[in-house]
């Protein structure tokens, strides 16, 4: 089960080896609001190392997963099917991840809320408004898909 898997992931992330995945600092414009959980340390290597575990399958399928997505489904081989699916069930995944890192974030620092976001060294949460107020887009809206992949979601 995707939940308890990602539970168990969680649970088996080294975070004494952890910290140098974020070693950008606080910028002007952006404000220190608070320190992330261990809890919330462990989701957001899981979501990082998730996300880029699926990089260079992407770049061996976006395309090929692209036309598939696109021929009618009588026209697909049940491989093509079967290679679609997995596919965009990965691309869920990490999207799933980042949709409950995000969440929790808010849940434990309810400062953040309304702004844009971001994970800074030392697990330092910041907050700051977009140079560019026009990407920031409430959540739950879609605005990017994969390639090719809108038709199958
Ligand atoms: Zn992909």
């Amino acid at each position: 089960m995707f939940l308890r898997d990602l539970l168990d992931k969680m649970a088996a992330v080294d975070l004494a080896n952890s910290a140098s995945v974020i070693n950008t600092d606080v910028v002007e414009g952006e404000k220190a609001v608070g320190t992330m959980s261990e809890d919330l340390q462990r989701l957001y290597v899981v979501y990082l190392e998730t996300a880029k575990a699926l990089k260079p399958e992407c770049a061996k399928l976006d395309v090929e997963v692209g036309s598939i997505v696109n021929k009618p489904k009588s026209e697909c081989t049940p491989e093509e099917i079967t290679l679609m699916q997995e596919h965009v069930l990965a691309h869920d995944r990490v999207d799933r991840i980042g949709e409950i890192f995000w969440h929790e974030l808010s849940e434990e620092i309810p400062e953040t809320v309304g702004y844009s976001r971001g994970v800074r060294k030392g697990w330092q949460v910041v907050r700051y408004i977009p140079k560019n107020p026009r990407s920031v887009v409430p959540s739950g809206i879609i605005i990017a898909m994969p390639l090719g992949l809108g038709p199958v979601l």
